[in-house]
């Protein structure tokens, strides 16, 4: 059996906006059970307001659940401690590289969380050269950050994270300030911390393609969990995505007006499936 990493039970997470004289009650996320399994690659759609940032930060107790339990390995924050704990097993890497820079120079940014968890310094020397290693941003290690590309700082925010140890990481949009270039290294990265290190890996985006990518996708609408599935099973539900506001690959599209086979993933599908019909012609 699976273990689990993450364990949603029954989550409500309401913010209280201060208005002149009342506070207004947002419910961002309802009732949401949802599991997270050691090494597991998921991501998490949906359209803008639907939930998924207040999510992820329900992931690594930077929020309590107003109603229902987040555990992390059986952990529930609820003191200060535990919430550290739990921020020892799951990092967070945001959207904006650049708030997520805190020092001047590559390795000692990378350094600064292991510095904080109150390693020595020959621990974290290791530490920080792995992680520059495996994110392949070593070379880089005596630069500016603010002088590297978006792609080079989110890589650079992902091994600071790799060097505190953690055994999951939840990324919040990591891509979305990205150009393709930088938002194909970050999925590369991310693909191998997954693949090669095991790490438990929680991807929030709204682009497709990189859900495609994900051993299980979880679509949100509304604040609360709407379909999930392997990518093919989601993608096969091409009407349904489009009600939850998102847009379905344009490989699963094409192949669903033409007729043809539902939960198709990639080009390549597309192509093969075009060329079936006409006969091998393609
Ligand atoms: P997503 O990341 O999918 O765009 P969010 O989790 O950021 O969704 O937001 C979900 C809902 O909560 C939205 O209606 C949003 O306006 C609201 N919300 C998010 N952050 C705050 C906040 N700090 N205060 C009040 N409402 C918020
Ligand atoms: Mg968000």
């Amino acid at each position: 059996m699976s273990e689990k990493i993450i364990e949603f039970k029954n989550v409500t997470f309401v913010y209280e906006a201060e208005e002149e004289d009342s506070v207004e009650k947002i419910p961002a996320v309802k009732d949401v059970s949802l599991t997270i399994n050691k090494g597991e690659f998921v991501a998490v759609l949906g359209h803008n307001g639907s939930g998924k940032s207040t999510l992820a930060k329900l992931c690594n107790a930077i929020y309590e659940p107003t109603e229902g339990t987040v555990e992390v390995k059986g952990i529930v924050a609820d003191t200060e401690e535990k919430a550290d704990e739990i921020r020892r097993i799951v990092g967070m890497v945001f959207q904006n590289p650049d708030n997520q820079i805190v020092a001047t120079i590559v390795e000692d940014d990378v350094a600064f969380g292991p510095e904080n968890l109150g390693i020595e310094p020959a621990e974290i020397r290791r530490r920080v050269d792995d992680a520059l290693k495996s994110v392949n941003m070593y070379d880089f290690r005596h630069r500016e950050p603010h002088k590297l590309s978006g792609g080079q700082k989110q890589r650079v925010a992902i091994a600071g994270v790799i060097a505190m140890q953690t055994e999951c990481i939840v990324l919040d949009e990591p891509t979305a300030m990205l150009d393709p270039m930088g938002r194909d290294e970050v999925m590369q990265t991310v693909k191998r911390l997954n693949e090669e290190m095991g790490i438990t890996v929680v991807l929030i985006t709204h682009f497709m393609d990189e859900a495609v990518q994900a051993d299980r996708v979880v679509v949100m609408d509304d604040g609360k969990i709407v379909m999930q599935g392997k990518p093919r099973e989601v993608f096969s539900q091409v009407e349904k995505l489009r009600a939850c506001g998102l847009d379905v690959p344009q490989s699963t599209e094409l192949c669903h007006v033409l007729g043809l086979k539902e939960g198709i993933l990639d080009v390549d599908e597309c192509v093969s499936e075009i060329s079936k019909v006409l006969g091998g012609a393609v």
